[in-house]
């Protein structure tokens, strides 16, 4: 069980009612939330990372299962989920925010900067020594996610990564030279992504170029220099997708080779 599992649970005990999305009546696993007989929990694998992650959600959002903010619980060790209240504020969530051990950093478009905000356009080389840097991902709808920022005083003093950034950073990396190593297909894989298109189509983008909070996360990393753990971030993003599609009987959008290529990365990165 990790972060987001617990916080599932939890929401879900003081829930009156079934969350009715679609597919609702299904039969799903407790953990990846498919389809029982599509279930992915077996393949699951974390990675050695030095970053931390922080989810804080919309109250919804942990219920859906086309959430893909949980995915990053599943690959990154050190991440921490929340949800979000209008409201009041979780300590725990602050105390995280001020804690030594870390250096948080809210992963946000730049445009919504305040004055006072500093703005990363790159791997600040001002990471404080020893510090792990705590990335903070909204993980919401594009409306709530703007509506979190604006209401959350202790977001604003918060230095941001901006998300073009993100998202530029990751064109230039698509475009290294291609070997047959599983990392080097999968990035070959995403030379089309140099437009920002998502590989999200489980749910219907509210503005073009909008990826899912997995997507940004993998960026992120790839962004300080994880690439490892970028990848198997990416490549855990495509099992879920394919199985979700599969499970949904929908025209399947996602890498048809997700469980293979995912799989493959893995014992590559076992003979290491
Ligand atoms: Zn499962």
């Amino acid at each position: 069980m990790h972060a987001f599992h617990r916080l599932y649970q939890q929401r879900k005990s003081i829930s009156t009612k079934a969350y009715k999305s679609r597919g609702w009546k299904v039969k799903r696993c407790e953990f990846c939330r498919l389809a029982e007989e599509f279930c992915i929990c077996e393949l699951r694998q974390q990675c050695n990372s030095n970053c931390s992650f922080l989810l804080l959600m919309s109250d919804d959002e942990v219920l859906k299962p086309s959430n893909t903010g949980r995915l990053i619980a599943d690959v990154i060790p050190d991440t921490h989920a929340f949800i979000w209240h209008r409201t009041e504020v979780n300590d725990d969530l602050l105390s995280l925010l001020q804690d030594d051990k870390y250096q948080p950093f809210l992963v946000f478009p730049s445009e919504y900067a305040s004055e006072q905000q500093r703005v990363y356009n790159q791997q600040p080389d001002v990471l404080e020594h020893s510090k792990i840097p705590l990335f903070i991902l909204i993980d919401a709808t594009w409306r709530q996610a703007k509506r979190i920022f604006r209401k959350s005083e202790y977001l604003a003093q918060l230095p941001i990564v901006s998300i073009e950034s993100v998202l530029a950073e990751s064109a230039t990396e698509c475009s290294n030279p291609v070997n047959n190593s599983a990392e080097q297909v999968h990035q070959k894989q995403h030379r089309t992504a140099l437009n920002y298109d998502s590989r999200y189509q489980l749910r219907k983008a509210e503005k073009p170029g909008q990826l899912g909070t997995a997507e940004v996360a993998a960026k992120v990393l790839q962004l300080f220099g994880e690439n490892e753990s970028a990848t198997l971030l990416d490549l855990w993003f495509d099992v879920f997708s394919f199985r979700y599609q599969q499970a949904v009987k929908q025209t399947n959008k996602a890498n048809p080779r997700a469980v293979e290529n995912f799989q493959r990365f893995i014992n590559e990165r076992t003979l290491k």
